[in-house]
Order: structure tokens, then C-alpha cells, then sequence
């Protein structure tokens, strides 16, 4: 789902105690709050201004008709003057989509030698949005906040996350998952209930043989394969040993073919992520590792060994980075560096890292792969680029999800890998290795995660929230005492909340 395809609704709460002038003065306002939004250039989304809403008929009718909007990603809400706020409760019980309550004021600064009881009682956001804040926080409902100016560039920055992660939100709720093959036998962190990740999260999960996929590979001619391997040369930089000519080539042909079968594959079912698993390729070549890097950076959610669950976040990340700087990818926390004050953790995979992150023009290369039995697989190598980013990953703790998400610092290699034959990523992760990779392990989190450069914690927060699953985040503030005292609160809180609501 592109930002262009998306809207965002604006509606401001008033009501008639004030007069009719009153209320035209709040649309007037409003009109310019929202056209002043709009053309700031800060936001990836258009707001659509749909009035003010008086009486429970009026707020019911706008949350309904938003819920039946397909383009509607999410309602802005705010109160100019005072709104009595059991005018909102038929509404927002009926309200399934993101919320935002902007609290803001249409004037900036206080007329000091102008002000009187006419301007305090149009202008008065700081009474009217309690009152609404006290009706969304006794519905026990889910939003967010957003405090300030509305024409201050941190007020819009804060808008524009969520609007990134409202989208995200929205191209989940059809998100269609494919797994070619299952969970790798015996993992229990990849996997998961699919039923209540459904419910919870919105996307759907299927099952394909991967005699399904073979069946599409044999739709390919050479002359189809010959296009697409002219378009890696173009791309990338090949190793002596894979260039046209060598006994490599046809290793890097089979890979073509097995990407134009997967692409075909993806798009003729409607799917925007899949998982490959090493060790069901039956009637393939190889471990389709090129095509899944190609892929993810095309914007389809990956997972390796199955794992539905990251291949969902990636896709949900790339969604929520479009248009900004950086990359996202699945990666895999494989080897550590101990060096006492900048410990850090070398990120891989056997292949499937996405080129989005590359710090160069990526070597297209073939080598042996240990495990699963196949011929050599083509792939795509590089080094990640420098840069803060976030990584993340959703586990199923069996009566919830648990998302953990850690801010990481990528670094350069400290010296050259020349023997690795894997695109890599070098990283320190907040606080430090100790502390970040102890709450990681504590909190149960996976080897595997959804990586981006673009997003901020703002982002993992924002979508949590959403989805209403639990987050621990793992920042320059974890301490492991207090990460741990979240972890037992969190256990009673998911225990409880059911019962509360
Ligand atoms: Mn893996």
C-alpha cells in the first residue's frame, strides 16, 4: 500500500452551547489547521477534513462511515472548544481503526492585552481534549497522543510516524503470507499460533507445497532467464568465478529462474511476504537465497526457516519506511565480538539479506551451502552501511505476543571479511552487547529480526499500540533490573487485561 492510496480523516469534536457562530468559527479553524497540515511537506499522508461533529449521531455516523472507507487509514481527532465527551462513546465503540488525538490549539500564544471570556471559550483545546482524553482512557481504548503547536515541525514529525504506521497497519489487514515448505523442524521461536495472529495482527498465513512452486520455475523459457540475468549484470558486480562463460553461470541462471517463479507466484496468489525453508526444495536447484534478497528490497516481506511471523514485520517495516532513507531487511543475529567496551554482534544469514542495506554494490557470488543437500546457491554479498536503526521481532509468549524491539548502532567492519560469503551487518545494541543482548535473551526474543535504519522507536511503539500486543523496547535506558521488574508487571498485566476489559 503506497501513501498515495492512503487518507487520513480529520474530525473536530464541538457543540452548539456556544452559538452557530461559535461552531463556524471552530470549521473555520479547523479548515485551516488541516490545509496548513497538508502543505507543510511533513506529512506522507493527506488529511481529509470531514467537519465537526455536535451530537452522538454526528460522531457515530463519521466513525462508521471511516471503518467503510478503504482509503481511510485513521481518524485525527481534536477538541477546539468544549465537547461533552458522552457524545463519543457509540462512535468510538464502533471505531476500528487507528486514532490519533492531536492536542493542539488553532492559537499559538495567549492575546495577552486582547483576551477575553468570547476567545476563552472558542479557544480552549486544554479543557475540551481532558474531557475527550477521559472518554478514549475509560473505554480503555488504544491511541495516540500528540501534544503541541500544529504548525511545530516536532507536532508533524510525530503525526507523520503515525500516519507511516497507520499505512503499515492498513496493508496488513490483507496482507497474504505464503511458506514454501514449514517451520524448520524442532525451532520453537519462529513459531507461533497463526490463528491468533490473524485476529490480533490481520494477516493470513498459508501453507504451499514447494512442488507447486517447481510447477511455475518450468513456465520460464531460456529467453525470460536470459533478461533477467542481463538485469544482474547490470546491478550488480560478479565474481570471476559466476560471469558469463563460467561454470558458476548456470548457478546464477537457476537462481533467475527461481525468482521470475516466485514473483509469478506471489503475485498470481495476492501475497505481500513468503518463507523458504532450506530444507524442503524438493525439485529445486538451490535455496532460493538471490531471489528472497530481490524480493525483500522489491517490498515483500521475507522470512527464513518459515519463520511468518518475521516475514510479516519486514514487510510491515518496509511499509512504514517508503521514501525514507536507509533500508530494511530480515537478518539473523549470528557471531559475536568481544572487546570489553564495543562488543558488538556480526548480523548474517546463510543468504537472505536485503540489498536495500548495502553499503556498496552488492558481489554477486556462488558458493557450497552446508546444509540442506542442494547445488551451490547464487547470492548477493556486501557489507551494510553505517547508521542507527531498529531491530525487532514478534514471539508468542502462549497467552499473548510479545514484541521486543532494540535500538542498534551499525558499525563498519573492524577489519575485511574476505572469506564470507554473506551479505553482513556489524552492530552494537543499546545500551551496550551485555545489557541489550541479556534483555533480549530475558524478554525471549528470536535469533531472527526485522531490521530498519528508517524507523525509530516512535514507529515499533506506535504499531504495539495498534495491534495492542505487549512491547518491551531496549534503549539507552535499559537497566536489567528494571527490564526484568517490566517483564513480571507485564505477566500480570497480559494475565489480567482481558478480565479489566
Ligand atoms: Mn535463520
Amino acid at each position: 500500500m503506497k501513501f498515495e492510496d492512503a487518507e487520513v480523516w480529520f474530525v473536530t469534536g464541538a457543540q452548539l452551547l456556544y452559538g452557530g457562530d461559535a461552531v463556524k468559527a471552530v470549521d473555520g479553524h479547523s479548515n485551516e489547521i488541516v490545509k496548513g497540515l497538508n502543505e507543510s511537506g511533513k506529512l506522507p499522508v493527506k488529511i481529509v477534513y470531514k467537519g465537526t461533529v455536535n451530537s452522538s449521531a454526528e460522531v457515530s455516523a463519521v466513525m462508521r462511515a471511516a471503518n467503510n472507507d478503504p482509503g481511510c487509514v485513521g481518524i485525527i481527532t481534536w477538541m477546539h472548544t468544549f465537547s461533552p465527551a458522552k457524545m463519543w462513546i457509540h462512535g468510538l465503540k464502533d471505531y476500528k481503526k487507528p486514532l490519533l488525538h492531536l492536542h493542539t490549539q488553532f492559537n499559538k500564544e495567549i492575546p495577552w492585552s486582547e483576551i477575553d471570556m468570547d476567545f476563552m471559550n472558542l479557544n480552549q483545546s486544554a479543557h475540551g481534549d481532558r474531557e475527550f482524553g477521559h472518554i478514549v482512557s475509560r473505554m480503555r481504548k488504544n491511541r495516540k497522543i500528540v501534544v503541541g503547536y500544529w504548525k511545530d515541525e516536532k507536532v508533524q514529525g510525530h503525526i507523520a510516524v503515525w500516519m507511516r504506521v497507520a499505512v503499515a497497519w492498513a496493508d496488513a489487514q490483507d496482507m497474504r503470507i505464503i511458506r514454501f515448505g514449514d517451520n524448520m523442524n524442532n525451532v520453537a521461536v519462529t513459531d507461533g499460533d497463526k490463528v491468533e495472529a490473524e485476529m490480533r495482527l490481520g494477516y493470513h498465513v498459508d501453507y504451499y507445497p514447494i512442488g507447486d512452486l517447481v510447477a511455475v520455475m518450468e513456465r520460464f523459457s531460456d529467453k525470460d532467464i536470459d533478461a533477467l540475468v542481463a538485469q544482474y549484470e547490470k546491478e550488480y558486480l560478479f565474481a570471476e568465478n559466476c560471469k558469463r562463460g563460467t561454470a558458476n553461470f548456470k548457478q546464477v541462471r537457476e537462481a533467475a529462474r527461481e525468482e521470475l517463479a516466485i514473483r509469478a507466484f506471489l503475485k498470481e496468489k495476492g501475497a505481500k511476504a513468503f518463507t523458504t525453508n532450506f530444507d524442503a526444495l524438493h525439485g529445486m536447484n538451490q535455496l532460493p537465497g538471490l531471489a528472497s534478497q530481490r524480493l525483500m528490497a522489491d517490498g515483500y516481506g521475507f522470512g527464513a526457516e518459515g519463520d511468518w511471523k518475521t516475514a510479516a514485520l519486514v514487510r510491515t517495516f518496509w511499509v512504514m519506511a517508503q521514501g525514507l532513507p536507509g533500508g530494511t531487511s530480515f537478518l539473523e543475529d549470528y557471531t559475536y565480538h568481544f572487546d570489553g567496551e564495543r562488543s558488538a554482534i556480526l548480523q548474517a544469514h546463510m543468504l537472505e539479506v536485503s540489498p536495500e542495506i548495502a553499503s556498496e554494490k552488492p558481489r554477486l557470488e556462488v558458493h557450497p551451502l552446508g546444509i540442506g543437500g542442494k547445488a551451490d546457491p547464487a547470492r548477493l554479498v556486501f557489507t551494510a552501511h553505517k547508521g542507527n536503526g531498529i531491530a525487532a521481532t514478534i514471539v508468542d509468549m502462549g497467552n499473548r505476543f510479545r514484541m521486543i524491539a532494540n535500538k542498534v548502532e551499525v558499525i563498519e567492519p573492524l577489519a575485511p571479511l574476505p572469506k564470507l560469503p554473506v551479505a553482513s551487518a556489524l552492530w552494537i545494541p543499546k545500551p551496550d552487547l551485555e545489557t541489550g543482548a541479556a534483555a533480549w535473551l530475558y524478554a525471549g526474543g528470536t535469533h531472527h529480526t526485522a531490521f530498519s535504519y528508517a524507523l525509530t522507536s516512535e514507529f515499533v511503539e506506535d504499531y504495539a499500540d495498534l495491534a495492542d500486543i505487549e512491547l518491551v523496547t531496549i534503549d539507552e535506558q535499559t537497566t536489567l533490573p528494571s527490564f526484568k521488574k517490566e517483564l513480571r508487571l507485564n505477566e500480570v498485566y497480559y494475565m489480567l487485561n482481558k478480565a479489566l476489559r
